[in-house]
């Protein structure tokens, strides 16, 4: 009898590891959220361990084509949000615009150069994304600069250092929309995640800034998990003060 139910265990186990395995192996899909007029959030995904994690970026649809707000976390996601342009909005993809050089800023930076479909950044995000073992994306964006799109205008800010030495936020004046990256966190997270390169104390003078600065958006996405308002930029202050403070 024992004998029969140790077996049954070990067969239901390896059951069991069985169907994590395959759901681990499964191809991971992008989605794709209407957030604003003529703005999509795209949402991509990277296991860790058996569950998805997410990473947030935009799809931004103008008269003079679409901007895309960070890749996915992978090449095969970035062919994925490609593919979804063609379809769901026909028109050319303009540029990429990686806010920060980190795997789910351009981790997917192949699948868009493959396609021809150019990538632009800060110098100093080209910069590092070389040493980090990307292609170089075009340095020819400023670290602050309004990008005209014909009907939207596409603003780039970069607070200084905080997460990363290179991050910047995207700004979206007549959406009042404000997309954070790596440098807001959600409300679910209770950390500041991987500080390894972040500068803590910059970090919560640059959220002041775009504070003050971007004090008329209602929309804030962070890098990862879900979006809000500008109580997320509050919210992350609290973590840095928390962390500073221990
Ligand atoms: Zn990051």
């Amino acid at each position: 009898m024992i004998t029969f139910r140790a077996t049954g265990l070990a067969i239901t186990l390896s059951l069991l590891t069985a169907v994590v395995g395959y759901a681990q192996k499964k191809p991971l899909k992008i989605k794709v959220t209407k957030i604003a007029k003529n703005v999509y959030v795209h949402t991509s995904y990277k296991y860790r361990g058996s569950t998805k994690f997410p990473s947030n970026g935009l799809i931004i649809k103008t008269r003079k084509g679409v901007w895309v707000i960070d890749t996915p976390w992978s090449d095969d996601q970035s062919n994925q949000l490609i593919a979804w342009v063609k379809k769901n909005l026909r028109k050319p993809i303009a540029q990429v615009i990686p806010t920060h050089s980190q795997e789910y800023g351009l981790g997917g930076i192949r699948a868009f150069l493959a396609a021809k479909i150019p990538v632009v950044s800060t110098k100093l995000t080209a910069k590092r994304a070389v040493k980090d073992g990307y292609p170089s994306p075009k340095p020819i964006l400023q670290k602050n600069q309004m990008i005209d799109a014909g009907n939207v205008d596409i603003q780039i800010f970069s607070p200084g250092w905080g997460h990363t030495p290179d991050n910047i936020v995207v700004y979206l004046p007549k959406q009042k929309l404000l997309f954070g990256g790596g440098l807001i966190k959600s409300k679910v997270t209770k950390d500041l995640g991987h500080t390894k390169e972040a500068h803590l104390k910059y970090w919560k003078r640059g959220l002041r800034t775009i504070e003050s600065k971007f004090s008329q958006a209602e929309i804030v996405i962070p890098a990862h998990q879900e979006w809000g308002n500008m109580e997320l930029v509050e919210h992350t202050m609290a973590l840095l003060d928390r962390k500073m403070n221990r």
